[in-house]
């Protein structure tokens, strides 16, 4: 009889976890008494009614001290018990009975189809569903070895050899017909502790009005979807069958390929200037671009210099740039500025910019009126503007209208790392300021 490492034997604790027709069964590890090779297994009773639990047999043969039943009724109360037994590590081979869960298989009975004399090797039984190939059965107080099982004509047990009727210390008699057959328990110990749960369903809490469809019961995967209090997003819950992406289609294996146009032979998308394939991110520029087109204003981009020679406002009593110099407008370098020319759109060189409406306010200030004036604006990636380089922007008619200083820019990471576009905070340069006098041309 094995022993259970801890004091207390047989099962202890019941846990219901909430999901919905499912119980967690634990208890105290058990080690081999009779010899130490021999192996632990678990024989688990359900009943759901506390007199029948050891009366109606095992139900389950667990290989763990820790299992989770499932398959149980919601809100329906069950009683388990746990009996620990020891088996030779050959008496059979566990594998071979129906797994019905982690370390948990369904324990076999059956029951005989006629009398049985203390000699016979042939046994018939009612099924031989759910035995192992071969191995122990005990019916009444004998254990037989059998070293087969049939399935037709009809089911029955093979007993190879006489000595094998009366196996492991047991006695050879003869059985009535009807008698129970059962897998072989090897030596069990004779706990009687009792344990009772309830699995239920945490959420929703309404589960009993939901009808999946299937039992009756709700399996915890079916949510409820509308009552008084929630809004009724079920139409949201019915696109869940979308077909996920076909990784294993002959055009569109690897999806950084498939939507950077690199993977040969992608034919989403159709032809796009003259080549198969997606380029999303060339696709979303040119569309930006036909935006910009569109709606952007033709601006020309001063960027500033950082570098070069330095301007003579700078001496050596004065420690920074004038603000006003004509010769480095500010910038502390000769020249100033550089006129970027933009290779997309030849021969002005201009780039699109879209300048959001604002509101234009001309306040009294001490310095006189002054123009207040700080747009958000947004462009392509490139080229790229930097903090304090100015836009020149022009009218329709391809007049100049305000000069711009970049105060702030947003880039916007689209995908795979790239930039899309990017926003800019600039401001609106009184006409007055030194950067008006800066020649274009
Ligand atoms: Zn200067």
């Amino acid at each position: 009889m094995p022993r259970f490492t801890s004091f207390a034997a047989g099962i202890q604790h019941v846990v219901d976890l909430g999901v919905g027709r499912t119980l967690e069964l634990s208890w105290n590890e058990a080690i081999p008494e009779e010899d130490v090779t021999n192996t632990i297994r678990y024989l688990v009773y359900k009943a759901s009614n506390r007199i029948n639990v050891f009366s109606q047999g095992p139900d389950y043969i667990a290989t763990s001290n820790l299992i989770k039943l499932v398959g149980l009724n919601n809100n329906d109360v069950y009683y388990f018990a746990v009996r620990a037994i020891e088996l030779d590590e050959d008496d059979y081979d566990i594998e071979e009975l129906t797994q019905v869960g982690l370390h948990l298989y369904e324990y076999p009975t059956t029951t005989l189809e006629t009398d049985l004399g203390t000699s016979e090797l042939i046994i018939p039984v009612d099924s031989v569903e759910g035995f192992p190939l071969h191995g122990f059965i005990t019916i009444d107080s004998e254990a037989i070895e059998y070293s087969a099982i049939q399935v037709t004509p009809y089911p029955a047990f093979i007993v190879s050899s006489i000595t094998d009727r009366g196996a492991k210390n047991t006695v050879a008699i003869t059985h009535d017909l009807d008698a129970e057959v059962l897998l072989y328990r090897g030596y069990p110990d004779n706990n009687l502790v009792i344990q009772r749960g309830v699995p239920t369903i945490n959420y929703p809490n309404n589960c009993n009005l939901i009808d999946d469809g299937y039992d009756g019961y709700c399996d915890g995967y079916a949510r409820s979807t509308t009552d008084f209090v929630t809004t009724d997003y079920s139409a949201a819950e019915d696109n869940v069958n979308f077909p996920p992406f076909d990784y294993c289609g002959y055009h569109s294996t690897k999806l950084d390929q498939y939507f950077t146009g690199t993977l040969c032979g992608t034919y989403a998308g159709g032809e796009f200037n003259g080549q198969r394939g997606f380029n999303l991110y060339e696709r979303s520029m040119a569309r930006l671009e036909i935006q910009l087109e569109q709606t952007g204003e033709q601006t020309i981009l001063l960027q500033r210099k950082w570098e070069g020679e330095r301007c003579p406002c700078m001496d050596s009593r004065r420690e920074h740039q004038r603000a006003r110099c004509p010769i480095c407008y500010g910038t502390g370098f000769v020249g100033g500025y550089d006129i970027y020319f933009y290779p997309r759109n030849p021969p002005t060189g201009r780039i699109l910019v879209r300048y959001h409406p604002n509101e234009e306010d001309l306040i009294i200030q001490e310095t006189g009126l002054n123009q207040e004036n700080q747009p958000n604006a947004w462009m392509l990636p490139f080229p790229v503007v930097k903090d304090r380089d100015f836009l020149v922007a022009y009218d329709e008619l391809g007049n100049e209208t305000w000069r711009y200083e970049v105060l702030k820019g947003t880039r916007n990471k689209l995908f795979y790392n790239k930039i899309g576009k990017v926003d800019l905070v600039v401001r609106r340069e009184n006409k007055t300021d030194i950067m008006y006098q800066f020649p274009l041309s």
